[in-house]
């Protein structure tokens, strides 16, 4: 689906809702307003999240995914898909800057470029005056962000583990006590392949599955 095909859609759901600052959408209520559009949602959540979101200008988050996966089932058929994991959370990092936006100079010509950055500063690759690459940075733009480990319940607990991503105001100083208040966790979020890291934070060769929420539910682990 073409993205100002979804923006519309969205435009249609959204019109006779309050907007808030975060706007928490019921996909079974979705999939009742549009069948298709939720069907996309499940495969492309990337685009369709970034369509709802231009369409109110506001932070969408997406409530009852249905398409759950165990952390042990998980495979690479469910990269970039929309998926659904419960389990333990562990291990959380303090909250750091994640870059979303930079803008460049070209020193040429004086334009300004301005590009989407995922946490790595990328310059642009051409100014149109023609310059490659030497651009000046002049402005940056960053979110909190807080990696958070999640562990299969039950079966072989501490063995198969998964890092998430939380951005902006997911993010809460209160995970830092999870070892002391231990939370079942229900996580929304695009399931990514990033780099291994090592604990000093060099690449290893291979990859991992991480995934990027959009929405979380957290409840204390009652043992
Ligand atoms: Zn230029």
């Amino acid at each position: 689906m073409e993205i100002t095909k979804i923006i519309e859609k969205f435009n249609k759901f959204f019109k006779k809702k309050k907007i808030e600052e975060v706007n928490i959408v019921d996909y079974n209520e979705l999939e009742k307003f549009d069948k298709e559009l939720a069907k996309e949602l499940i495969d492309d959540p990337e685009d369709v999240i970034k369509a709802a979101e231009l369409s109110v200008e506001k932070t969408v988050r997406f409530k009852n995914i249905p398409n759950k996966v165990s952390l042990k089932d998980i495979t690479c058929k469910d990269l970039e898909k929309f998926v659904c994991v419960e389990g333990k959370l562990r291990g959380a990092e303090k909250i750091k800057p994640y870059l979303i936006h930079a803008k460049f100079e070209c020193p040429s010509c004086g334009n300004i470029i301005n590009r989407i950055q995922f946490n790595r500063l990328e310059e642009p690759t051409r100014c149109s005056c023609g310059r490659r690459g030497r651009f000046r940075v002049i402005s940056t733009e960053f979110i909190d962000s807080q990696i958070l480990t999640i562990l299969e319940s039950g079966v072989m607990p501490n063995k198969i583990k998964t890092e998430i991503l939380l951005k902006s105001d997911l993010c809460s100083l209160e995970y830092l006590n999870i070892s002391e208040n231990p939370k079942i966790a229900m996580v929304n979020g695009i399931l990514r392949a990033n780099p291994e890291l090592t604990i000093t934070g060099r690449k290893k060769k291979g990859f991992d599955f991480s995934i990027d929420v959009n929405y979380i539910e957290v409840r204390d682990d009652g043992i």
